[in-house]
């Protein structure tokens, strides 16, 4: 389904150092290869600025790759411009870290659920009814859709985020450290709604997290990222049971 190799983005900074300020890059992805099969989860794993976020970013085409190919359906979107971008649009969604600032405070649940819909040109004319069942689908009241999401709470947020996501019956979502902002007993919740959602629409996954405790029951295939770069890969049993690299085994030994 998805085939990334090489993949590379440097971020141009200035940085001061005493008087001087002098240009510098940013190697945030420094050749990051990997592929996921239809149907597969592989969870990218990896400590804070590693990578993680702007891998996301890149896959999801929010950012321009420095180089390197993404082949999502035999398609190397890496260099495409937005509107050749478009059907992909729809068929990768991501679900983001804070579900305090991923939604727009000033539309209502309804129209939040409703917004990508249209964009798309999905369930024409009924749209709302069309959001109500997916506020069902996330164990949210459909009542509750002239809401904003202020009148919430986090986790409640984060299902909406979910919801947002799976408004357009994307084939791959892509999760960014999703349940890292919840309290322990809600992010439980989460993860398992994400799971029998992921299995019952048969989406494929790429799971984002910090640590391998989160993710231990959730993902097929890992990836450990470090520094820009993936330093293992395999399957999920091989990771946990024989880790190779020093920084996956500490990693390991870290996780609850
Ligand atoms: P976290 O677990 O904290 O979310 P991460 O693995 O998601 O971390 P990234 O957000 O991808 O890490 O950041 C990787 C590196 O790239 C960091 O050093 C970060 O400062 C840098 N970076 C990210 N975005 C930019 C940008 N727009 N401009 C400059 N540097 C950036
Ligand atoms: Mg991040």
């Amino acid at each position: 389904l998805l085939e990334v190799s090489d993949l590379v983005k440097h971020f141009a900074v200035r940085e001061v150092q005493g008087l001087s300020m002098f240009r510098g890059v940013v190697r945030a992805v420094d050749g990051v290869s990997f592929t996921l099969r239809q149907g597969e989860t592989l969870g990218l794993v990896g400590e804070s600025g590693c990578g993680k976020s702007t891998t996301s970013r890149l896959l999801t085409r929010l950012e321009e790759p420095t180089s390197g190919a993404i082949r999502f359906r035999g398609t190397d979107i890496a260099g495409l411009k937005e509107k050749a971008l478009r059907p992909m649009r729809r068929e990768v969604q991501m679900i983001f870290q804070d579900p305090y600032s991923s939604l727009n405070p000033r539309q209502t649940v309804g129209a939040i659920l409703q917004t990508p819909l249209q964009v798309h040109g999905l369930a024409k004319g009924r749209e709302k009814q069309r959001a109500q069942e997916l506020l069902e689908l996330v164990g949210l009241n459909p009542e509750h859709i002239n809401r904003y999401p202020s009148e919430f709470s986090g986790g409640q947020r984060q299902r909406i985020g979910i919801a947002r996501a799976l408004a357009v019956e994307p084939q791959l979502v892509i999760a960014d450290e999703p349940v890292s902002a919840l309290d322990v007993s809600i992010q439980a919740q989460v993860m398992n709604l994400l799971a029998r959602l992921r299995d019952e629409l048969g989406l494929s996954f790429i799971f984002i997290a910090h640590d391998l405790g989160v993710i231990r029951h959730f993902c097929d295939t890992i990836a450990v990222m470090y520094l820009g770069k993936i330093v293992e890969q395999g399957p999920k049993q091989r990771i946990y049971t024989a880790p190779q690299h020093p920084y996956t085994q500490a990693l390991l030994s870290a996780a609850p």
